[in-house]
């Protein structure tokens, strides 16, 4: 299967704050879940931009003697995610650019869907990419106009860009964040001192001590500045969608999205579960991490029992890593383990996120059986996944996807699971709160022009 990388990752900037480059490595590291495969920050002593990235942990790629290296109140800082393909050096981000016009480093979380197009009108006119990634499509629209001002060439650039996106650009003595009008990624403003932060997540705030301002609006590009902060639109029409899968599986509990707070709307998604899925059983077990406070609500609804049924090994990277079926099949093992005293003999309702392509759910099926259990029932807090996303979250092709192509009855089935059952559309929708949320992978209603046939898309592996 070729593969498009796709940019699922975290984003962090902070202006007029001292050791911003620490900073970084702290804001990063609570971030890591966003990203994996490698990470990077550049930081700019208001003359000067200096950079390190590599493939690694946060805690791997920064030593003290590289992060006194990045001197400077200004940075960016990038983790990113290896969905596909393997791991390579020049895709990670953030990527720094010597320039005429001023230099700049940017990083990106998201995914363009028009970037193929772009690329190409670039490569016809003589450009020349160091990565597959799209996010290297705003360098060259930014640089694209070289006369006026940068905050109009980002806004021009911006209108270009279709798709899920939240972009950082630091240059030497300013720093730019910008968000898709549809909404789709998340990116907040905070303060420091006096100073100011922006982050994909909002816990990346609380670990250096930041106070959390507001979110970055829809189509809003933030200039900051020593003057302060402007802010501005580029475009006259915006949505709310923000991706449905960032509650559901992609934040941390602890984080804030457009005020709702991650562990509170998972855990009122295990209440309407319970509500509209329920089960006769003996206890509640939740897939760690991202299913334990769903499987919380579910517990409160039902009345059941929670119990830690599976515990996780915490010095696994996530399964989706891994590139074969087959070594994701092991990761799930290795990655899970059962209370077999704690399962044996029992009813067990298992509450996990989501099903993607089934692996997960179908290795913790047949381990709870090998450990004893009775009957193992499936709850899943978000609806059947049926389409691919194509804003930046690996959820898969149509081919993989568990549920584009089978039932309920089907995909029980296939698990091995005694029932099964998935939270619905509304359900999820009245769980988070929210008025609006992109569900596309859910409903296949994608806010955004896509560019490409669908199908076919698919069959590139993207
Ligand atoms: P699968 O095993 O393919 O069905 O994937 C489902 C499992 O992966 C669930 O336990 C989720 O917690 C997790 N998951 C859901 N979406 C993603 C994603 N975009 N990236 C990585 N893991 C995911
Ligand atoms: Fe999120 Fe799904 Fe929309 Fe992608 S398609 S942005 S994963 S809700």
């Amino acid at each position: 299967m070729t593969c498009e990388i796709h940019e699922e990752c975290g984003v962090f900037g902070v202006f007029n704050a001292k050791h911003a480059a620490e900073l970084s490595y702290y804001a990063l590291h609570a971030m890591q879940h966003r990203g994996q495969e490698g990470c990077g920050i550049v930081a700019s002593d208001g003359e000067t931009l200096r950079g390190h990235r590599n493939l690694g942990l946060v805690k791997e790629v920064f030593d003290q003697k590289q992060l006194d290296r990045l001197v400077g109140n200004n940075a960016i800082g990038h983790v990113r995610y290896a969905t596909c393909g393997g791991s390579n050096h020049s895709n990670i981000q953030p990527f720094l650019y010597y320039h005429s016009t001023g230099d700049f480093a940017l990083c990106h979380n998201g995914n363009i869907v028009n970037s193929r197009l772009l690329r190409e009108m670039f490569e016809k006119a003589g450009s020349i990419f160091q990565s597959t990634s799209d996010s290297e499509i705003l360098a060259h629209l930014i640089t694209k106009r070289a006369y006026g001002k940068r905050t109009d060439a980002l806004l021009e650039a911006c209108r270009q860009l279709e798709g899920g996106f939240a972009f950082l650009v630091l240059t030497k003595d300013k720093l730019y964040a910008m968000r898709d009008r549809y909404g789709l990624r998340p990116l907040s403003l905070g303060k420091m001192g006096d100073g100011y932060v922006v982050a994909s997540e909002t816990c990346a705030f609380d670990v250096i001590g930041a106070e959390f301002i507001r979110d970055i609006k829809p189509g809003e590009l933030i200039k900051i500045t020593s003057e302060g902060i402007e802010s501005s639109f580029y475009q006259e029409e915006r949505l709310n969608k923000m991706c449905a899968m960032e509650y559901i599986y992609f934040s941390r509990p602890d984080s804030d999205i457009n005020g709702i707070n991650i562990h509170l709307s998972r855990k009122a998604a295990g209440r309407q579960l319970a509500k509209e899925c329920p089960c006769v059983a003996d206890i509640v077990i939740g897939v760690p991490d991202s299913s334990l406070s769903a499987a919380n609500g579910y517990s409160e609804v039902s009345g059941l029992p929670l119990e830690t049924g599976l515990i996780k090994n915490k010095y696994m990277g996530r399964t989706f890593i891994e590139p074969s079926q087959e070594l994701r099949e092991r990761g799930v093992k290795m990655k899970l383990s059962p209370i077999r005293s704690v399962v044996k003999d029992k009813r067990v309702v298992v509450i996990d996120d989501s099903i993607v392509r089934g692996t997960t759910s179908r290795q913790i099926v047949q381990m709870l059986r090998e450990h004893g259990a009775k009957e193992v029932h499936m709850r899943i807090a978000s609806p059947e996944m049926i389409a691919p996303c194509f804003y930046g979250v690996d959820t898969s092709t149509y081919e993989e996807l568990i549920s584009a192509g089978n039932s309920v009855e089907k995909v029980r089935e296939i698990i091995g699971a005694d029932s099964l059952g998935f939270l619905s559309k509304e359900g999820l929708l009245k769980a988070v709160g929210a008025s609006d949320l992109c569900m596309a992978c859910f409903d296949s209603k994608y806010p955004t022009p896509l560019f490409e046939d669908i199908t076919k898309a698919n069959k590139d592996g993207k």
